[in-house]
């Protein structure tokens, strides 16, 4: 049998291979050169350019442009109404940014636990958490795959939740045919570098409803609005504008969203070659009895973010922090996604405690993500397949 490299063998690969890595081109180059050499640097018209391309991509009616997907989460939230006392309903396993939004409104987060085999949140356990405090529920499209929408929007609706779905993992993403970014009440995006589409740093929030629309753009730029139908009385002239609310800077530059535009001509390449290493990831793993394959509801045709090796800890000798280890001894760098939210000492402070989501806290102890971006070779993916199974294979039990 061949020697995982952490007990004395050779790595599958000399060089290391990246868990995420953004993928740009020269017209991405271009396109933010064009800005640089443009009028505006931001407040232009590539906002508005990019906005129109993300109704086009989701369907969805309306989109704001913003600085960072954790801004997208804190203004969807505000617009939602959420408030000193209300509780808002998210997953665990998600990036910290989706419980921090309703701490970020005076609000109290409050954690579900997931379906074991798709690792997003379980409808039923929303359910079981309601309160009347409950205002909102923040689901995540972790790794891309869409929640149970259908599920969650009858849920929401019926005891008057907005249903906020933190759309960081899952652009490309299609809930029964349609894209994610249209069916919930809000949809928010990340295009961070590690995202499949990039901005440097950039979110948005998609809308049908023109009522929120109206919230997220004042919410977006200080509370302060040029539209004269909002103002308190007659405008003094045209430089006139009224602080109306109170909001915040969370614009995206023009540059940001002209590398966007950019990267969205690319988005079905990227989803077609993400797509490919899933496939293949799956094939190779589903034959290793020491792994456990993430499971995708059928109305989801996903757009994957991450890939996530989950150990079998009953067919294993070694755990997933060792498992983890021998991967980084095979030049595969890895990373896990989530440590759940309410593990940080910032939450246990606030008194959350160990044990509220019993399967999100066992898939913590089990995950990986392995290597997943469109720039990956067919090698690369053929590499880590070849690290896993070795291992795999090594400490079988
Ligand atoms: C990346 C991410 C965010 C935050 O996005 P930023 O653009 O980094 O602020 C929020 N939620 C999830 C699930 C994420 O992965």
């Amino acid at each position: 049998m061949e020697k995982p490299a952490i007990a004395g063998g050779k790595p599958v690969r000399e060089t290391k291979i990246f868990y995420g890595h953004q993928s740009l081109d020269e017209a991405d180059y271009q396109a933010v050169l064009d800005v640089l050499k443009s009028d505006y640097l931001t407040c232009g018209p590539k906002i508005a350019e990019l906005e129109q391309k993300l109704c086009r991509i989701t369907g969805a009616k309306y989109a704001v442009a913003i600085s960072n997907g954790t801004a997208a989460l804190h203004v969807a939230c505000m617009a939602a109404g959420i408030g000193e006392g209300d509780e808002v309903i998210t997953t665990p396993i998600t990036f910290a940014a989706s419980a921090n939004c309703a701490l970020y409104c005076g609000a109290k987060p409050v954690f579900a636990d997931i379906n074991e085999k798709t690792y997003n949140i379980d409808p039923e356990s929303v359910r079981a958490h309601i309160t009347d405090r409950t205002k909102a529920v923040v689901a995540v499209d972790y790794t891309g795959q869409s929640t149970q929408l259908d599920e969650l929007l009858e849920i929401c609706h019926e005891n008057g939740l907005t249903l906020i779905t933190d759309g960081a993992h899952s652009i490309g993403t299609k809930y029964k045919g349609k894209p994610t970014g249209s069916i919930a009440d809000m949809t928010t995006f990340s295009f961070h570098p590690v995202k499949t589409v990039t901005a440097g740093e950039g979110g948005a929030i998609m809308t049908n409803d023109p009522q929120l629309y109206e919230k997220l753009v004042l919410y977006r730029a200080h509370g302060i609005t040029r539209n004269p139908a909002l103002m308190s009385k007659e405008p003094d002239g045209p430089w006139y504008y009224e602080q109306v609310d109170l909001g915040y800077n969370y614009r995206m530059t023009d540059i940001q969203a002209g590398l966007l535009i950019s990267q969205l001509d690319k988005l079905e390449a990227f989803r077609a070659r993400r797509k490919e290493i899933v496939n293949r990831y799956d094939q190779a793993f589903s034959r290793l009895p020491q792994i456990v394959v993430q499971e995708e509801i059928p109305e989801s045709d996903t757009t994957r973010h991450l890939y996530i090796l989950r150990i079998n800890p009953e067919k294993l000798t070694i755990n997933r922090r060792e498992f983890f280890d021998a991967l980084g001894a095979e030049n595969i760098c890895c990373n896990v996604h989530y440590i759940p939210v309410y593990y940080f000492p910032y939450y246990q402070k606030l008194g959350y405690e160990k044990g509220l989501c019993p399967k999100a806290e066992k898939l913590y102890d089990e995950i990986i993500s392995l290597p997943l971006y469109s720039a990956m070779s067919d090698q690369d993916v053929e590499d880590v397949i070849a690290a896993v199974e070795k291992i795999a294979t090594y400490y079988a039990k």
